[in-house]
């Protein structure tokens, strides 16, 4: 009897643990995910190859893998 709560506790924080751990990660992966090319007056504005701002038509530049964070 005792040893099943204490497997079932096990499984919670186990199955817990593995969530905790997938979120960060998928949390992680998706900002990495974001557009390669951002406009530099609107940040928020993000897109996988070269074009042009949808906001004010600008150029959109190569983000700045290096920038201050
Ligand atoms: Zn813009």
């Amino acid at each position: 009897m005792k040893k099943s709560v204490i497997i079932a506790a096990l499984a919670v924080l186990t199955l817990g643990f593995i969530m905790a751990c997938g979120n960060s990660h998928q949390s992680t992966e998706k900002h990495q995910k974001k557009g390669k090319y951002t406009c530099i007056m609107h940040p928020d504005v993000s897109a996988d190859k070269p074009g042009v701002c949808p906001k004010c038509g600008m150029d959109l530049v190569e983000r700045d893998t290096t920038e201050d964070k």
